[in-house]
């Protein structure tokens, strides 16, 4: 199997109590292991695409033969979502954001007040499944955009910063329909190091 489900970095109960272990166990296992299971089943008549990185096929999604290309975008795009989304919480984290990604936050949307409600609304306002990403764009730019179901801002140039899932699955149990109270817990599960992490990557 080309795809495996690495293991979440921290205990399932470590983002209590803003999000519940069962959330994270059910999350992670069956939708996240879901989608791996399904992107090497779509990928067993692909050879040549199965020694590829996800990052490679997310990014190149237009280039991929049609038969495939919608189950990547699906799958993969399951796959490789989640597993930016994983890593980018940890347990005692949250805060103001530090470092490098602080002043870009200041900078583009004035303080970190103002993004977070731009983020938070693009969250709540997103209609059925999908993500809410911070994005470095093609052109260099920051932008707070949603996007679909399992699609990802990668595939268009834009380099995925930081994201939320506000996919039903990821805050049910705990919030039932109150997307806007997840949407604003979630921020305590924030880790800013590995958003700086990933901000270095996008500006490199
Ligand atoms: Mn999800």
């Amino acid at each position: 199997m080309p795809f495996e489900l690495q293991p979440l970095p921290y205990a399932e109960d470590a983002l209590e109590p803003y999000i519940d272990a069962q959330t994270m166990r059910i999350h992670h296992d069956f939708h996240h292991g879901g989608y791996v299971n399904n992107l090497n089943k779509a990928l067993e008549s692909y050879p040549d695409l199965q020694n590829r990185s996800i990052d490679d096929l997310i990014r190149n999604l237009h280039t991929l033969p049609e038969g495939v290309r919608t189950a990547v975008r699906n799958q993969g795009g399951g796959h490789f979502n989640h597993s930016i989304f994983w890593s980018i919480v940890a347990p005692n984290a949250g805060g103001e954001p530090t470092g490098a990604i602080a002043t870009v936050i200041n900078d583009v949307f004035g303080n970190f007040e103002n993004f977070k409600t731009q983020f938070n609304d693009a969250g709540a306002k997103h209609f059925g499944s999908g993500f809410v990403w911070l994005v470095r764009t093609a052109n260099n730019k920051f932008e707070i955009i949603s996007q679909p179901n399992q699609d990802c801002p990668w595939s268009d140039g834009h380099y995925p910063i930081l994201c939320n899932d506000v996919w039903e699955h990821a805050y049910y149990l705990t919030y039932q329909n109150r997307r806007p109270e997840y949407l604003k817990q979630w921020w305590n599960t924030v880790s800013w190091d590995a958003v700086n992490q990933r901000y270095a990557t996008a500006t490199r």
